[in-house]
């Protein structure tokens, strides 16, 4: 019942990996464990590119989305909706009883910062949420262009989710003035699902300081608090924590630079073949996603059917469109430890299959 998953997360997890989940685990309170945690603090400031503390949730990427809102939001936040996942988070702005607006987008339009900075100009928020790489569409968004619009804006705190580009492009963190920034386990860092990784600035604990509704488990100053110790609030999933640990030494292996350019070089061989075979990307060029492709199905494939194919031929699976997009789009990721090879292989094998069904 194994096979690969070319799907945009979780995507697949390599045998090294899954041999260091199997370490056996000890108390979470122990000097063993400070150990583990301590081990992996620099690598992520690294990859975080800052200097803040980055925290280590049990929970999938969702718990600290909703965290960063209960943490966060004192009047208002704005949030830039255009897909599946950043829709969501109003829908959960709204949840946590927050006052909130939707600057909404056609679901594959990069967010313009101009827009952003109309909105904040009329005053009363306080926050902004934004997904750096919408998912569901494979949009990029400009987040340098939109961070330059934010620090006009001190008292706006920054909520970026990087989930799917984490470790699959450069987000510097501190030069960018990032206020909360997080990511999740399953996409690019390809890890099992089940741990959520953030880093969140003095200023934002600040905020958080004054804020008095913002639960327990996701309460960043508890996670600060016990970050001083070399600990998470309450029991982690460890076995993950070995994991990150392992992919931490395979990421400095490769050198981070040379990662990011096998994700670029990936992602261009995947666009090269939609551009080849007469498709098209949802999101205009310049704003597609690096770590996956979302495809138009212009061509009318059944992509159930051809999921089928690949499974049952091949062993593995792409993805036949997220939400409303379902069978309208189809999405293929090139993040974590792909190679040049398996990802020449999942093209060759779509054309094989695409040529049995007439499309090609
Ligand atoms: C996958 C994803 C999420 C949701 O992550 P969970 O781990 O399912 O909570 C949120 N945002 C983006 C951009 C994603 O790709």
């Amino acid at each position: 019942m194994s096979y690969k998953l070319f799907i945009p997360g979780p995507v697949e997890v390599s045998a090294k990996t899954y041999t260091a989940m199997t370490t056996p685990v000890f108390g979470h309170r122990s000097a063993d464990f400070v150990d583990l945690y301590q081990s992996v603090q620099p690598g992520l400031q690294t990859l975080f590119e800052t200097k803040d503390p980055v925290y280590i949730s049990t929970s999938s990427a969702w718990g600290v989305m909703e965290g960063a809102i209960r943490n966060l939001v004192g009047k208002k936040v704005l949030n830039c909706c255009s897909g599946a996942f950043s829709d969501k988070w109003y829908d959960v702005s709204l949840r946590c009883g927050k006052e909130a607006k939707a600057l909404q987008y056609e679901w594959g339009t990069p967010i313009d910062p101009e827009d952003i900075r109309r909105e904040l100009s009329t005053g009363g928020f306080d926050a902004i949420t934004v997904i750096h790489n919408e998912t569901s569409t494979g949009t990029m968004n400009p987040l340098a262009q939109i961070m330059a619009v934010l620090r006009e804006f001190p008292d706006v705190m920054s909520i970026v989710d990087c989930v799917s580009s984490f470790s699959a492009v450069s987000i510097p963190k501190d030069d960018l003035g990032i206020d909360v920034l997080l990511c999740g386990s399953q996409k690019a860092l390809a890890l099992p699902p089940g741990m959520a990784l953030f880093s969140v600035s003095e200023r934002a604990h600040v905020r958080a300081e004054e804020l008095m509704d913002r639960g327990y488990y996701f309460d960043f100053l508890e996670f600060r608090k016990n970050h001083e110790k070399g600990m998470t609030p309450s029991t982690p999933v460890i076995p993950l924590i070995f994991a990150l640990k392992s992919k931490l030494e395979d990421i400095f292996a490769e050198g981070v630079e040379a990662r990011y350019e096998r994700h670029a070089r990936l992602n261009a061989m995947v666009h090269e073949w939609v551009d080849k075979r007469g498709f098209e990307l949802l999101p205009p060029r310049e704003f597609a996603s690096k770590s996956l492709s979302c495809v138009k199905n212009i061509k009318d494939i059944d992509i159930v059917d051809l999921n089928k194919r690949l499974k049952a031929r091949f062993n593995c699976i792409i993805d036949g469109g997220y939400g409303k997009l379902k069978g309208k789009t189809f999405r293929i990721s090139n993040m974590g430890d792909e190679t040049d090879a398996t990802i020449t292989a999942l093209l060759d094998q779509l054309d094989m299959i695409l040529a049995e069904v007439g499309t090609a």
